[in-house]
């Protein structure tokens, strides 16, 4: 059976302990590989290895570290139908999304900061008449921590590490435990890659133990997560007395607020896949629906219908639409919130029930669902489920509507659709969320602050404002003759 070991100094090792982890195969529901399972020790060891390769690396002049990620780039590109594979099997998701967006999407982050690097620098001011110049330097940080979700593997693994080696720093990285296998993978990239020894290090396992020692280190000075908001906290919890710095991508419980003067079509299909992309395991899904109550009947019939329609499968069929979900817990999970939905008198428009699929019997297969919901208090409309599930809900009003999608602990994305600019400019100022799409969703340009507000998250990624994350800005004032 394959074995998914950790990347450490530029080897490839099982963990000290010898203690495994077993991968499960999510369309298949069977045990496929098996994952090196990290403790303290393993994560200690990483962090040495990091520390070491720590002063060359950030020595390193930013055109070779440019070109050695844009070689890792390119290393994506070239193994590309690998990689999608690959992510398609360990995750449950369609091919084809794998190879419409994660396997393209990661190289990207690699080549955005390859290019991103070259044009960051310090500030200098002029104190004219005071004979005083004052100048910053953005300084690598050291050895930082990079801790990502199964739902986007490879895309936000190289999200953090991309700009964190980029900016100089030295990475010790911990995939999820659930979806370990394009990081392997990756690492055998970085050694094609001529990615000096140590610079990036990936430990596997579990949150609690190697994902905790890596919170908990000391010397690793920055941690970069992307997970669940309880996760979060008790990650803040561990690093802020240790004053690091901390860059959290939490849950979304995200509003689609939907009027009738949109384009209804590209509302339509969109909201499809707003809605149930990834089998709805998308941080930013819109899985609050709100109809303006004029179109509300009509859309609930067309979104039904279009819903219904979405081709089931397994995921490495090229035409499946919809896979498998991640792991048998987390459609446990999915279930029990339909149960949960019934018992709060929610009405079950379709969906609702795992499916068995002719072949795959034991895969992590569920319905895609639509909930009706008369009360945005229940728990359907307050937690977050992060599977293919959403609820419908109408209102009569702009400002029903506002309150509607702001009632809520989250605060990560929202989209409008209304072909009204007044109203869209009045909504994406008062809707509390890090990023609202109008009139459209998912469309992301790597230069933007990506990152949420309240529970959704603290800080910013993407663009210049990761670079600053991984850095540290030093003031340096001198007086002159
Ligand atoms: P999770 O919080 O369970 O795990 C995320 C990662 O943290 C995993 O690698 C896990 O092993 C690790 N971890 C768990 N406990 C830990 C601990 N105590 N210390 C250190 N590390 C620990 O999340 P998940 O189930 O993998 O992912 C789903 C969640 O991620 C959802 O809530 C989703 O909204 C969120 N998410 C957010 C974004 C965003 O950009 N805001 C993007 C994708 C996913």
């Amino acid at each position: 059976m394959q074995e998914i070991l950790h990347f450490i100094g530029g080897e490839f090792k099982a963990s000290q302990s010898n203690q495994w982890i077993d991968n499960y195969n999510p369309a298949e529901g069977k045990i496929y590989s098996k994952i090196a399972d990290a403790n303290h020790k393993d994560v200690e060891l990483a962090y040495q290895a990091a520390d070491k390769a720590f002063p060359a690396w950030s020595e390193t002049p930013i055109e070779k570290r440019s070109k050695i990620l844009l070689k890792i780039a390119d290393l994506i590109d070239e193994n590309f139908e690998t990689l999608a594979k690959a992510e398609s099997i360990d995750n449950g998701k369609p091919v084809s999304l794998a190879k419409a967006v994660d396997i393209p999407r990661a190289a990207a982050n690699f080549r955005f900061y390859a290019k991103a690097i070259t044009q960051f620098s310090g500030k200098a001011f002029e104190s004219q008449g005071l004979k005083t110049h004052n100048m910053t330097l953005n300084q690598a940080i050291g050895v930082v921590g990079c801790i990502s979700p199964w739902n986007l593997p490879l895309y936000l693994f190289t999200w953090k590490i991309a700009p964190a080696i980029a900016a100089g720093n030295t990475v010790v990285a911990k995939p999820s435990e659930i979806t370990p296998m394009t990081a392997f993978k990756l690492a055998e990239i970085c050694v094609k890659a001529d990615l000096p020894q140590g610079v990036l290090n990936i430990v596997h396992g579990r949150g609690q133990t190697a994902g905790q020692a890596i919170v908990a280190h000391p010397q690793i000075k920055a941690i970069s997560f992307t997970g669940g908001t309880a996760t979060g906290q008790h990650i803040a919890k561990t690093a802020a007395p240790l004053f690091k710095k901390m860059s959290l991508e939490l849950g979304g419980k995200n509003p689609n607020l939907i009027f009738a003067d949109c384009n209804y079509e590209k509302m339509l299909s969109t909201t499809v896949k707003s809605s149930f992309a990834n089998q709805g395991q998308i941080c930013l899904c819109g899985s609050r629906i709100y109809v303006e109550d004029s179109i509300y009947e009509q859309f609930k019939t067309d979104f039904i219908a279009k819903t219904k329609a979405l081709k089931i499968g397994y995921p490495l069929e090229a035409s499946t639409e919809f896979g498998a979900l991640v792991s048998k817990e987390h459609l446990e999970k999915v279930a029990a919130y339909i149960k949960i939905a019934q018992e709060e008198g929610v009405k079950v428009l379709t969906g609702g029930k795992q499916i068995q699929l002719k072949d795959h019997k034991e895969g992590y297969y569920f319905e895609p669902t639509i909930l009706e919901v008369d009360n945005n208090n229940c728990r359907i409309n307050q937690e977050e489920i992060f599977g293919p599930v959403v609820s419908l809900m109408k209102f009569s009003s702009d400002e029903e509507a506002l309150n509607l999608a702001n009632e809520t602990t989250y605060g990560l994305s929202a989209t409008i659709w209304t072909n009204n600019l007044n109203r869209s400019m009045r909504f994406s100022q008062k809707i509390e969320a890090g990023i609202v799409w109008v009139n459209t969703w998912l469309n992301r340009d790597l230069r933007t602050p990506f990152g949420g507000i309240k529970q959704s998250g603290l800080g910013r990624e993407g663009g210049f404002e990761a670079l600053e994350f991984f850095t540290e800005q030093k003031n340096i004032c001198i007086t002159f003759e």
